[in-house]
């Protein structure tokens, strides 16, 4: 299975101009694929392919020069991404679903170029890049396994260095307990077993300091220095946010797969809105989201289970005796006028949740 790892990186001067030359040139690359992608379709009805657009590469250097300073591997992947892009698109239409055609990538909205393959060595403290040069790279741990593809990113004015690992399934001693989670906005996660996982506090409180930046910036001038100088530190805020919930969601799911062999969650692209005062709901979805995630990937690491169930009336129905108890957003305790039940709301929910995976 594959893991990815993130280093931060220190490049020079020189480097940081080669770094945001090859995201600018795969950005325009990119931009430029489409467009002939679009032509073709429009004035040939032809479908251009990966292969189709990767093999005028040769000639597009004779033409543009600049290419040439580019790793000839990363701008294949730069076709590769749109073929991609293009994929998700064909897969919505035959779903019927909204497809959002692909589009044009501006400039902020490309961070990123990627190694597919080869052009990269990790030696010591120095990542070597093709092209690039021999890049410092933190080293925080040490990334397991082989390394199969090397991503290089930009986000608000910094390097990072994002590394896919080919790595053997570490299989932990099977676990008979299983266990359901309600994901909730007042508490993250709450299991079966009666265990409460807050919302991290920080998280409530960078919610005021969002909407205050938020303010800043739309009260400066469009296009002025100082709007710009308010979008970065809305920006640095928000990386701050995600990496924040990104550790903490690592934490939950690793101690979740650690202690049970089945875990099962509510299937959230059932889900309906988000009833919240407090929390933000893009930062609830995303959190939940991502607990699920980890707890999926670090399951499957560990030869665990994860089941998603069909979420629809998990918190009316009595976890004891299978009845319809409808209740108020207000009511916080179940109480089953059918057995007598008693149970915490949300606890009975992932009674239910549990029971459905089973
Ligand atoms: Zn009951």
């Amino acid at each position: 299975m594959r893991k990815a790892y993130k280093f931060r990186l220190y490049p020079t001067k020189e480097q940081e101009g080669r770094i945001q030359f090859t995201v600018e040139r795969c950005r325009l690359l990119y931009n430029r694929l489409l467009d002939e992608r679009r032509v073709a379709y429009e004035t040939a009805q032809t479908t251009l392919n990966y292969y189709d657009q990767a093999n005028t590469f040769n000639e597009r250097k004779s033409h543009i020069p600049a290419l040439k300073q580019v790793h000839s591997q990363v701008l294949q992947d730069v076709a590769k991404r749109l073929d991609k892009a293009f994929q998700a698109f064909f897969r919505r239409v035959k779903a019927g679903e909204k497809p959002g055609y692909p589009r044009f990538k501006s400039v902020g909205r490309y961070d990123s170029f990627t190694y597919p393959q080869g052009g990269y060595w990790l030696k010591g403290s120095k990542l070597k890049l093709s092209k690039i040069g021999d890049v410092k790279i933190k080293l925080h741990r040490q990334p397991q396994g082989k390394v199969k593809t090397c991503t290089i990113i930009v986000k608000n004015g910094k390097y990072y260095a994002c590394l896919s690992c080919e790595v053997e399934s570490v299989q932990i001693p099977s676990c008979s307990r299983s266990v359901g989670v309600d994901l909730g906005v007042k508490h993250l996660a709450i299991t079966s077993d009666g265990e409460f996982y807050d919302h991290p506090k920080f998280l409530r409180e960078s919610e005021g300091k969002m909407r205050r930046k938020q303010r800043v910036v739309s009260r400066r001038k469009k296009g002025s220095h100082r709007r710009r100088k308010a979008i970065r530190e809305l920006s640095k805020l928000h990386e701050y946010i995600a990496n924040q919930r990104k550790d903490y969601a690592h934490k939950v799911s690793r101690k979740l797969v650690n202690k049970y062999g089945l875990i099962a969650f509510e299937n959230l692209n059932t889900q309906g809105m988000v009833k919240n005062h407090h929390l933000a709901k893009s930062i609830v979805d995303a959190s939940w989201n991502q607990l699920v995630k980890f707890t999926a990937y670090k399951a499957e690491e560990a030869g665990r289970g994860v089941v998603l169930v069909d979420p629809k009336n998990t918190s009316q129905l009595c976890s004891n005796c299978g009845e319809m108890v409808p209740k108020k957003l207000s009511e916080r305790t179940h109480h089953c006028e059918h057995c007598g039940y008693v149970q915490d709301r949300d606890i009975n929910a992932a009674k239910n949740i549990l029971k459905r995976a089973i």
